[in-house]
């Protein structure tokens, strides 16, 4: 194994109990992934010691806030390689920065401009686009799908002179695939149209340089990448966040407020309205800091590991489908699946039943399940902790399930 996973196991108490009197398996990572004790730390440490109001105060609570706040800003911005800390606005997660995005394309969007996404979109990487679309009269276009990947003949196919904006997941949080997000900001500019990635289920597994993928937008959740819940970040280069009309307004954002009028501060802070997360997003920082340790490389590494074991055992059960890329290595740990004749809440609710926790619905991507042509998938998904021995439970559970569905009992 690539990383210390005995040692990893054991930040992450939670791990360590006895659901449905089988040991817990965590297999639900892209939804959510658990949190070190290291991040647990920091956050109880900051409300313990440091919890003050960032930016307004002077006294030295204030000012330690204010330092732990910025400072982490500055750890996503080193872990996404930005260029600049005034590109790192924090946000409660992925939805709001597409939304964000979305927002920002209303300013330029004219009627019969194109927006261009692809059928395995996330919802947060559809609505808001749809919402975009209906306002300003631009046109909406899907790139499909070829061998449980983007066809990116029929993405090139889809681009014209009216493209104005290419938003693309980076890895698919239904078919795991990684998309070739570079190639594709390239073909983006190339029609003169600004790229925008949905890094949710890519930030937390792989090293993540935003300048050298050349995305005008990019956007991660912290939950997603052993940080808290409710914080994130959206990446938008400079030159156009300094276009970008802010979406909120109120305390923090501004520089001077008259009777009818008011002007708006510097970057990133002329986004962040409000009181923000502080507290959740120094935890973000703290998660930055434990994944960086560990290394991006190392958990792709051993994320690549767990899938190479684990494919070749799930391709040989009878009446399973699996969804997405053939070749293991375009796969990040995503896999959903099907076992013929069953319905995914029904395997989810049995593996359950044997400790381990899948997803299963619609992943929040109704088109691409309709677009395959099923109902609904269950899906397992990996992380740092998770082991050889997860993944035979995986496949245990699964044959365990299908002969139970088949005779009624095991
Ligand atoms: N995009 C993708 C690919 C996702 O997997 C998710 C989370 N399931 C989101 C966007 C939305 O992220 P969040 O709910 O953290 O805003």
């Amino acid at each position: 194994m690539s990383i210390a996973i005995e040692k990893i196991r054991r930040d992450f108490q939670i791990l360590d109990q006895i659901v449905n009197d089988e040991p817990l398996v965590y297999l639900d990572n892209a939804a959510t992934t658990q949190k070190p004790k290291q991040v647990l730390d920091v956050l109880r440490h900051y409300y313990e010691q440091d919890n003050a109001n960032v930016h307004r105060g002077v006294h030295t609570l204030a000012e330690r806030a204010t330092a732990e706040y910025e400072a982490s800003r500055d750890k996503l911005k080193d872990f996404i390689n930005a260029n600049s800390r005034k590109e790192v606005l924090f946000t409660r997660g992925t939805t709001t920065g597409l939304n964000w995005v979305a927002k920002f394309a209303e300013q330029l969007l004219q009627p019969g401009d194109e927006i261009v996404i692809s059928i395995m979109e996330h919802h947060a990487n559809i609505i808001p686009w749809q919402q975009a679309a209906a306002k300003t009269g631009a046109v909406l276009k899907f790139a499909y799908l070829k061998d449980g990947e983007l066809d990116m003949a029929d993405l090139v196919d889809k681009m014209t002179d009216q493209t104005k904006f290419v938003s693309i997941t980076h890895v698919s949080n239904v078919l795991g695939v990684i998309n070739p997000v570079k190639e594709i900001a390239k073909l983006a500019h190339d029609h003169g149209a600004l790229m925008v990635v949905d890094g949710a289920q890519s930030a937390p597994h792989m090293a993540i340089d935003v300048q050298d993928l050349d995305c005008d937008f990019f956007t991660l959740s912290g939950h997603k990448m052993a940080g808290p819940t409710g914080i994130g970040v959206l990446y938008g280069k400079e030159a156009l966040l300094n276009q970008m009309d802010p979406i909120e307004f109120g305390g923090e954002m501004i520089d001077f407020v008259y009777e009818q009028t008011a002007t708006w501060t510097e970057l990133p802070w002329k986004f962040e309205a409000g009181t923000p997360n502080i507290a959740d997003a120094i935890g973000l920082g703290a998660a930055v800091d434990y994944l960086t340790e560990l290394g991006m490389a190392n958990i792709h590494q051993h994320e690549q590991e767990l899938i190479d074991y684990v494919m070749p055992k799930l391709r040989e059960i009878d009446g399973l489908t699996i969804y997405g890329p053939k070749d293991n290595h375009r796969r990040g740990g995503v896999i959903s699946f099907n076992i013929d004749g069953l319905h995914p809440h029904d395997v989810a609710t049995a593996l359950d039943m044997e400790g381990v926790a899948v997803r299963a619905g619609h992943h929040c991507a109704q088109p691409l399940i309709n677009y395959l042509d099923v109902s609904a998938t269950a899906r397992a998904s990996f992380y740092i902790y998770n082991t050889f021995a997860d993944c035979d439970k995986l496949v245990e559970a699964i044959t365990l399930t299908k002969e139970f569905f088949k005779h009624g009992t095991v």
